[in-house]
């Protein structure tokens, strides 16, 4: 599924919960950081093929990140389910929503064993265009309802000028 549904993901679920605005950006990263396996791409196609949906995609790699994540948050027992669950989501939107051929390999480094949906959708389905479009107007709501957006923590500026624009229209 493409990267902007993963971060999107992680902002409307981290809304349901009392979390700083750390916390929220690292719901954001939980939610979408595995995609860093598939910077390959600018190695070359073989590598991208290779790694992508392995070296980040995995069990381990998912409480390690949890781990780091809710280190540096504040409710570190909260937050650390958080971004675990979190990191499973971007797993089981990538099970349906990355196309055929893509398997996760969830258990790898200790086996290759990868696990295929046989009727995954296509990136570009309407399945997925749903499922961004919805997560857009979820962050639309939390934007007007909670005066912030996604970019609250990295440029809270712009963020606000945001936040303005979507109360103006409401
Ligand atoms: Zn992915």
């Amino acid at each position: 599924m493409h990267i902007q549904t993963h971060i999107l993901s992680g902002w409307c679920a981290a809304d349901c919960f009392q979390l700083t605005p750390r916390e929220r950006f690292f719901a954001m990263i939980a939610a979408s950081v595995a995609d860093l396996d598939g910077l390959g791409i600018i190695v070359s196609l073989e590598c991208y093929v290779e790694y992508h949906h392995v070296l980040a995609h995995n069990a381990l790699f998912g409480v390690l990140l949890a781990t780091v994540l809710a280190l540096f948050s504040r409710h570190r027992i909260k937050t650390f389910w958080l971004y675990l669950a979190l990191f499973h989501l971007h797993l089981i939107l990538d099970y349906y929503g990355s196309g055929l051929g893509w398997g996760i390999h969830y258990l790898w480094p200790f086996s290759d064993h990868d696990f295929l949906n046989p009727t995954a959708w296509e990136l570009n389905s309407w399945q997925n265009i749903v499922t961004t479009s919805a997560l857009l107007i979820w962050t639309i709501v939390i934007a007007v309802k909670k005066h912030r957006t996604p970019l609250e923590l990295m440029l809270p500026s712009l963020d606000q000028r945001f936040v303005a624009s979507f109360r103006s229209k409401h």
